[in-house]
């Protein structure tokens, strides 16, 4: 449920509504807007039926919310959810790109391409250090070392950096040396390291499964939000179906039917989506269309030897023009151009 405080509601009278919450064994997350603030109450159902707050100084209506996730629901929070990484601001008006290697490989490619894809307008540098492979015989990302790189990268371009954490032991050390920590499809519905990662103060960007509803997905960003970390960027990257002309399936229409069920910024991979380079700048301008708040998108200075996802990977040049189309698909959709 959803108690909204009065205009003018104190200090004090919301500290009672919160010993009320706790008296009850219930949590809640506050968000104190420009008007008023509103309080989401979290915990089990039979639970939060017993609180009794109507009758409170300072509240002014108690709404049900009726979908299964909460926090997340717009139904909390009308605005959407702007996320601060550095200076760039995920989920306002501008779209944001998060551009760079399937994986990080050696320092100077990743510099290079890190410095490509600034200058072609690109806010994030995306890289993974820990690669969630299908095979245990493939490539599985040199680790710590790969950290540091991109820690390195970031330095030369100012560029937050993006990567994967595929396991809970391992959140301290990416923490370390990242500004937005990345779920794997594989690991959407890896429940510990949802919930671990709710405890630490980095920006999540959550990954859709690879068979997942919309539904299941705003489920898996409310184990983050309920831990106590609001700043969850969701990220379609396409399922799997029937179809195999493309890697996965992008599922756009999650895009609009995300924006309506939650304030959360909305990401689109058209990269992992389609699996296929020619299909990427097609699918990034229709995810734009679609009201995307940004992009993942692979880039590699040479493709054709990349240590994996060679094929799905745009040259530097390629991603230039990706972005120069992006930008006014944006413009046309109302959105701030990215370049
Ligand atoms: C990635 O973005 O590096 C990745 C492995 O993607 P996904 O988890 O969507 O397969
Ligand atoms: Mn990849």
């Amino acid at each position: 449920m959803i108690i909204v405080m009065k205009q003018d509601a104190t200090s004090e009278e919301k500290e009672r509504v919160y010993r009320e919450i706790h008296r009850v064994g219930l949590r809640y997350q506050a968000i104190h807007g420009v008007e008023r603030t509103v309080i989401g109450v979290i915990g089990t159902q039979p639970d939060t039926g017993r609180i009794q707050v109507e009758v409170l100084p300072g509240v002014e209506k108690v709404i049900p919310i009726l979908r299964p996730y909460k926090l997340a629901s717009r139904e909390l929070k009308k605005d959407g959810t702007v996320i601060a990484v550095n200076g760039v601001e995920i989920g306002g008006n501008r779209i944001v790109v998060a551009a760079g290697p399937c994986s990080v490989e050696d320092e100077e490619s990743l510099i290079a391409v890190a410095e490509h894809v600034k200058r072609s307008g690109a806010s994030l540098l995306r890289g993974g250090a820990f690669k969630p492979r299908t095979s245990p015989y493939s490539f599985q990302g040199h680790g710590e070392p790969a950290l540091k790189s991109l820690a390195r990268a970031r330095e030369v371009t100012g560029l937050p950096v993006v990567t994967e954490v595929m396991d809970t032991m391992d959140i301290p050390l990416v923490g370390e040396y990242a500004d937005i920590l990345q779920v794997g499809a594989r690991n959407m519905s890896n429940f510990s390291l949802l919930k671990e990662l709710g405890k630490q103060p980095k920006p999540v960007l959550l990954k859709r499964g690879r068979a997942s509803t919309v539904t299941e997905l705003l489920m898996s960003a409310e184990y983050v939000l309920s831990g106590g970390n609001m700043n969850v960027i969701l990220c379609e990257r396409g399922i799997r179906t029937f179809e195999n002309g493309t890697r996965n399936t992008l599922d756009l229409s999650a895009v609009p039917a995300l924006k309506e069920a939650t304030h959360l910024p909305v990401f689109v991979d058209p990269s992992h989506g389609t699996g296929r380079r020619q299909y990427v700048e097609a699918m990034s301008k229709a995810a734009i269309a679609a009201g995307a708040d940004g992009l993942l998108v692979e880039v590699h200075t040479n493709p054709e030897e990349a240590l994996s996802d060679g094929e799905q990977s745009l040259r530097p040049e390629d991603f230039a023009n990706l972005m120069e189309s992006v930008r006014r698909v944006a413009q046309a959709v109302g959105r701030t151009a990215v370049v």
